[in-house]
């Protein structure tokens, strides 16, 4: 069993600016047929895999893929399955996608943490319904965490801050600066994943012109994280 998994930035599709070029979403305003295009051109990337997308919510609801669905994607920030051949995906353009796996029992699973979904705990919640539904021990579960706005660019307002220090304490706030992705580890290990099991991307995408940004653009793109069980 081969569990593999990809970060696409903003190069190798077909949309016009502002969503130039690999941009994955129909949300965005974007032409829906340069999205269909780009979705077939991930699709090759993959290696013709049929694709789980999610309809986010910044909420903390998770999916379980028993089957390829046709139908409309759900409305919720997290996919799991052990179905080889699904791939699961999470678009974002400064929110975390994070991937998880757990390469014993073969049960993958797609996170979109932005700073709703993390202060629901949507990442550590979507690793206890691996374990619930599927029976992954905490310490066998891979988490990586792809390209998403780092501390350096997410100033958040004061009530946020407050919000923060007041239930998750001192530690992810530096002055006005919010660091989502420490937050999203220390509730990992709070789970029980391994520390040296936690992979974070260093990459900035507000600070970094290969990816999209929300916060830089407003009007942009999404890039995707995919998590797949190779058939
Ligand atoms: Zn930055």
């Amino acid at each position: 069993m081969t569990i593999r998994t990809l970060f696409t930035d903003r190069h190798g599709g077909e949309s016009l600016p502002p969503y130039d070029t690999f941009n994955l979403a129909y949300h965005t305003g974007d032409l829906p047929e340069h999205v269909d295009r780009n979705r077939i051109l991930l699709q090759r990337r993959i290696g013709s895999e049929h694709i789980a997308w999610m309809d986010q919510v910044h909420g903390d609801r998770i999916r379980i893929v028993e089957s390829v669905e046709e139908t409309t994607p759900p409305s919720c920030d997290a996919l799991v399955t052990d179905r080889p051949g699904i791939a699961l995906a999470v678009m974002v353009a400064d929110c975390i996608p994070i991937l998880l796996h757990d390469p014993v029992r073969g049960v993958i699973a797609a996170v979109h943490a932005g700073r709703n979904g993390t202060f629901l705990k949507v990442a550590s919640k979507t690793a206890e319904a691996m374990g619930e539904r599927f029976g992954s021990a905490m310490e066998d579960i891979r988490v990586t965490m792809g390209p998403s706005i780092h501390a350096c660019c997410y100033e958040v307002g004061e009530e946020i801050g407050a919000i923060v220090r007041k239930n998750f304490g001192d530690a992810y706030m530096n002055d006005r600066s919010l660091n989502l992705q420490e937050l999203n580890r220390e509730m990992l290990l709070q789970s029980g994943i391994t520390r040296r099991h936690i992979e974070i991307s260093d990459i900035c995408t507000c600070c970094n012109p290969n990816y999209f940004s929300y916060r830089r653009e407003r009007t942009t793109g999404r890039s995707v994280g995919v998590v797949w069980i190779e058939k």
